[in-house]
């Protein structure tokens, strides 16, 4: 088994998940068989308990795990598909060592960070990358060398070189060149530190990713790879590029897949980059351009909504129209109007939790309804379309969602049965793969080709079978069910160009080659292509 570890120093922020992401992609265009893995040394269990303010999205996996959406970078550049397992945090580990103290598995010994934690950490790397069967684990510290929560960690990793070989882990290390103003040139001492601080807990980079504004100047990578000790080839520029999904050919070019494979000792494989590249060309050759308004609450911190962003760069290529993402802070529309949506040829609310905004998201449906204009709801955005049209449709002014008036006389979104009693706000959600039947004539399945898909899920509260009825009677119609046709999953109003809202979040597993099918539809019936 072999092993790329990916640290960062100087500061966050630095795009390591990109750089793990991409360097996966390059050891895939070589033939191996690639896996990664996040370590997050926060002391959350897994992310789902976190605000998007705090880390970004909450990122869901099929089997349910609420992890860093770093994971969805691996996912889309990897097209793969990964579990919970894929995620480790202090919090996890701990739990897992202190519940082993507890039933006694140490037989009488003193338990310490070492050698418990960091065994620990090691066997659930290698469980994964064992199970997995792949070539190559990729392994991503998350936070900075010289945290003091990431020092086990890396400890772990030490010990990982030390017992597996030098052949079979190789460290790359992530770093800030900075451009100083007045003289315009680019500094290394902030690197050279970061890799001081990076031996002084026995790591020596095998490579240096330097992120920059800049490409780095041929004189500046041999500067580095001097007072690093890494050799010239082993110091990837990495310049801020134009897309994401630039960033594995940026490091193809100047060899980063033979140095790695060098450094593994792999033996050499031709590299195969055609689809990636067709896909960058598609996506940077449109012929068409839309703008479609995107209603949140967190619009200000672009990572909250990052599974979105891509799932429409993903449709992008596909269709060849360029997308014009227009943020709008529901609580603005709750202060100004709808005014704020005008001209836009889409819409989208995406999913969301609290109070807050929820009757500016409410206002852009109704907007979105009565304008005809092409109309995407996820997860709350799906709630909020059947409180729009309960109000505004069916008369019921009370209409609501039991999470933001539990005193509604109509709660058309009710809490889900099994969530009733649950106490614990940690993954007990309604949270993973399910599978939802479609039906035949509805333009979903047309999208999908399918009338039976599997999409992922977060919530608690679901569509009220009491009112189906009355919905179906006046135009909104459920064509997508679950469990047995119990629970309402996609929703499609008759008479309206493009208005399709599903419980599920459809943006999760769309990846470059394989857009997700509804936020491609929006984005056609935007541009006015069939
Ligand atoms: N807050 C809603 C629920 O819990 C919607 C969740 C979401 O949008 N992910 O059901």
């Amino acid at each position: 088994m072999k092993y790329v570890v990916v640290t960062g120093g100087v500061l966050s922020g630095l795009g390591k998940g990109i750089s793990t992401s991409s360097i996966g992609v390059l050891l895939k265009s070589r033939g191996l068989k690639v896996t990664a893995i996040k370590i997050d040394p926060y002391l959350n269990c897994d992310a789902g308990t976190m605000n998007p303010y705090q880390h970004g999205e909450v990122f869901v996996l099929d089997d349910g795990g609420e992890v860093d959406l770093d994971l969805g970078n691996y996912e889309r550049f990897l097209d793969t598909s990964l579990s919970k397992d894929h995620n480790i945090t202090t919090g996890k580990v701990y739990h897992t060592v202190i519940e082993k103290e507890r039933r006694g598995d140490y037989l009488g010994r003193t338990v310490q960070i070492i050698p418990h934690i960091t065994n620990e950490i090691k066997q659930e790397i290698k469980a994964v990358a064992e199970k997995e069967k792949v070539d190559v684990c990729l392994i991503e510290m998350g936070g900075t060398v010289g945290d003091i929560e990431g020092m086990p960690f890396l400890e772990a990793v030490r010990q990982l070189h030390m017992e597996a070989g030098k052949t079979n882990v190789c460290f790359v290390h992530t770093t800030l060149v900075p451009i100083l103003g007045t003289v315009g040139e680019q500094k290394t001492k902030p690197t050279q530190q970061s890799v001081r601080e990076l031996r002084s807990v026995g790591i020596q980079p095998n490579a240096i990713v330097a992120r920059g504004e800049k490409p780095l100047d041929p004189e500046i990578k041999k500067k580095i790879a001097f007072f690093c000790d890494v050799p010239v080839e082993g110091v990837i520029s990495a310049p801020d590029a134009p897309s994401i999904y630039d960033v594995p050919i940026l490091f193809e070019e100047q060899g980063f897949s033979d140095y790695l494979i060098r450094a593994l000792d792999l033996g050499p494989k031709t590299e195969d980059l055609k689809e990636w590249k067709d896909f960058l060309v598609r996506l940077k050759s449109p012929v068409k351009k839309v703008e479609i308004a995107a209603v949140g609450k967190y619009t200000s911190l672009k990572d909250s909504y990052i599974s979105h962003i891509e799932a429409f760069h993903h449709a992008e290529a596909a269709t060849r129209t360029k997308v014009d993402l227009r943020w709008v802070e529901s609580t603005d529309i709750e202060a100004k109007g709808t005014a704020l949506l005008e001209g836009v040829q889409g819409i989208l609310v995406p999913g969301g939790f609290g109070d807050r905004g929820t009757e500016g998201k409410i206002a852009a449906v109704k907007f979105a309804r009565e304008k005809r204009i092409p109309f995407q709801g996820v997860c709350l955005g799906f709630q909020l379309a059947t409180v729009e049209f309960a109000r505004n449709v069916l008369g019921l002014k009370d209409a609501n969602s039991s999470e933001f008036n539990p005193k509604t006389a109509n709660p058309v979104i009710d809490l889900l049965p099994e969530q009733k009693d649950v106490k614990d706000m940690g993954a007990t959600m309604r949270l993973g793969a399910h599978v939802v039947g479609l039906t035949d004539d509805c333009k979903t399945t047309k999208m999908y080709g399918s009338t039976e898909i599997s999409e992922r899920h977060r919530h608690r509260y679901e569509v009220n079978p009491k009112y189906i009825e009355e919905f179906e009677k006046h135009g909104m119609k459920f064509v997508g069910r679950s469990d047995g046709g119990r629970r309402m999953e996609v929703l499609e109003l008759q008479d309206h160009p493009y208005f399709v809202a599903s419980q599920f979040h459809p943006e999760l597993k769309s990846r470059p080659f394989r857009p997700s099918p509804i936020h491609m539809g929006l984005v056609k019936a935007a541009a006015g292509l069939t």
